[in-house]
């Protein structure tokens, strides 16, 4: 397993992690298998999406926030429920076949560690089999 930081400076935010998970592929030798992307935390999400416009990365934090959870009235003393909530909508984890030791991501896919209750610094998990 492959760990690597991730320092996320806003409060909700998106951030590319797509050539720290190519690195992690290369240096694990496996040419064909499976590549898991983990994230260790409650109010953050690993997830797959268009990498061209940067627009689409802030209309998913957008579009989350018509969620509107921040009105509701959470029992959790912390006051982080809509990050715990995102979260778990998201999925702290993806997965990406490897074929010929490379990533097999469509043209316009990026994976992105997305951060709903930053900025903090967070760790990523990269195990390829
Ligand atoms: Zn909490």
């Amino acid at each position: 397993m492959i760990t690597f930081p991730v320092k996320t400076n806003a409060k909700e935010e998106l951030i590319d992690i797509t050539t720290e998970v190519e690195k992690a592929v290369r240096e694990s030798k496996v040419k064909d298998g499976v590549c898991y992307i983990y994230t260790p935390h409650t109010t953050a999400a690993i997830t797959i999406n268009e990498n061209a416009d940067p627009d689409v990365r802030r209309d998913m934090i957008k579009g989350l926030a018509h969620l509107n959870f921040e009105s509701v009235r959470f029992a959790h003393i912390e006051g982080n429920s809509p990050a715990h909530l995102k979260s778990s909508i998201i999925g702290c984890s993806e997965f990406v076949l490897v074929e010929n030791g490379s990533l097999s991501l469509g043209t316009w896919q990026g994976i992105y560690f997305c951060e709903f209750d930053g900025p903090r610094n967070r760790k990523v998990y990269v195990a390829v089999k």
